[in-house]
């Protein structure tokens, strides 16, 4: 396969981009496409028809799979411009490996990695344009895949489709939130999907969200299912304590997705020799650390926003502020990271990935 994949891939442009009617400044996160977009199939027991066409909408019968049974995992990236106009991705082999693994999770085929690769480069060289210069511009990459098969007995299903979309993205600044720490609902559980980027596991916390929502919080910091003691993850984002100067983070498990931008702040301080655990806490253990001052920070890490600081945590009922340190961690290491993406300082981890027009 990997001599002659470009030849397999059936290209069809637009007869004339959009790019020139986007607004660029005003652009709400994920609600704009590129051009283009990639559509493959999984049928008769393999992947087949590599495609890039004009972004479009699909048509499938109601008894897709999907619908009824939440075949569906996903990955999210992102692309960088630097100044020279160069295009970059970030660390997207540790992606092209989690999506096999969030789909084996699900029963879904795994996709071939040299087609991943083909269709984001030749996505990001077709659509180049959409990707602005300048820190906070970005193009989301929103490679997934779901149940296809049209039919509703309760199996996995024979067919799929892998799809590539593309959505440019304006980073604003974000204030930092406020957090609740889950009592009683869970995330994920053991033995269960949480580690894989599996589409039901956003469905379900979508509701406990939104009870913490009416209560002035902006997320959930979610503990484990069986005794709600251990500080686990914030739903889209992995979560890091400080302790006076040390990092803390929970090893990843069945129920803790296993973050690229997480797997970088360790990276990056143990590269700064910067003390970093990755070991359990306790919920007991961040109470006690906020109420005699050595809790520092807390902070989110994933792709959408690289780091998110938390300005106060809630626990059973009460809320435990926390001001800003002057040395803040949560602002070293999005500089950090940010300007390895965008090309602006050395990358002694070799994370950076040049996406390249020459091939095409
Ligand atoms: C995607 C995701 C993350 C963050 O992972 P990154 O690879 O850093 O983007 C963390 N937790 C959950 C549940 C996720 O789905």
């Amino acid at each position: 396969m990997s001599t002659d994949i470009s030849t397999q891939f059936v290209i069809e442009k637009v007869k004339k981009s959009r790019v020139s009617t986007v607004d660029f400044e005003t652009l709400t996160f994920g609600t704009v496409f590129t051009d283009h977009m990639f559509e493959c199939d999984y049928i008769d027991g393999e992947w087949k028809n590599p495609t890039i066409r004009p972004y479009q909408p699909i048509m499938v019968e109601p008894s897709l799979k999907v619908f009824h049974y939440g075949q569906a995992v996903f990955e999210g990236m992102k692309a960088y411009k630097d100044d020279e106009g160069q295009v970059w991705m970030f660390r997207p082999d540790q992606n092209q490996v989690r999506i096999n693994k969030s789909a084996k999770r699900l029963a879904i085929p795994e996709f071939p990695k040299e087609w991943f690769f083909e269709a984001l480069n030749r996505l990001l060289v077709l659509d180049k344009e959409w990707i602005k210069k300048g820190d906070g511009n970005v193009v989301y990459i929103r490679p997934f895949i779901f149940a296809t098969q049209p039919e509703i007995l309760a199996s996995p299903s024979n067919q799929y489709k892998f799809m590539v979309i593309l959505s440019p993205v304006k980073s604003y600044f974000r204030s930092d939130v406020s957090v609740v720490i889950a009592e009683h609902y869970s995330r994920a559980a053991d033995g269960g999907v949480g580690a894989a980027k599996a589409a039901g596991n956003y469905a379900g916390q979508f509701y406990p969200t939104n009870l913490a929502k009416e209560k002035g919080y902006q997320q959930v910091i979610w503990t484990d299912d069986t005794t709600h003691q251990y500080l686990e993850e914030a739903g889209t984002m992995n979560v890091f304590f400080r302790i006076n100067d040390t990092l803390i983070t929970a090893p990843t498990s069945d129920r803790i997705l296993d973050g690229v931008t997480r797997k970088s702040v360790i990276a990056v301080a143990e590269h700064e020799n910067i003390p970093v655990e990755v070991r359990r806490i306790t919920v007991k253990e961040l109470v006690a650390a906020a109420k005699d001052g050595s809790l520092k920070e807390i902070f989110g890490a994933g792709t959408a926003v690289v780091i998110s600081p938390v300005k106060s945590f809630s626990y059973d009922g009460i809320d435990y502020p926390l001001e800003k340190p002057k040395d803040s961690y949560a602002t070293f290491f999005k500089k950090r990271i940010t300007d390895i993406q965008y090309n602006r300082e050395e990358d002694p981890f070799g994370w950076r990935y040049k996406v390249n027009a020459d091939n095409y």
